[in-house]
């Protein structure tokens, strides 16, 4: 997945995925894959609705299962530039 940077309400620079429509279903289908909204890692082996794990490069608990991120309307469909 592709990952863009964007200013949060609390003013901190933080990640999010752009996916394209094909990535996003395969993504979601079969590889549960969670994404760290702190550093933009990527990480597999996530439930999909997961919430707040620790992230295993930055440490933060912000990873989000892939489908927990499109409930909270911070994934990007789109193509990826
Ligand atoms: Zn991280």
């Amino acid at each position: 997945m592709e990952r863009e940077s964007y200013k949060a309400e609390s003013g901190r620079t933080l990640y999010r995925p752009v996916v394209e429509e094909t990535e996003l279903r395969h993504a979601l289908f079969s590889d549960n894959l969670g994404f760290c909204l702190e550093c933009g890692a990527e990480t597999d082996g996530i439930e999909p609705d997961a919430r707040k794990y620790r992230c295993d490069e930055c440490g933060m608990l912000m990873v989000y299962g892939l489908e927990e991120l499109l409930m909270m309307g911070l994934v990007r469909i789109g193509a990826v530039s």
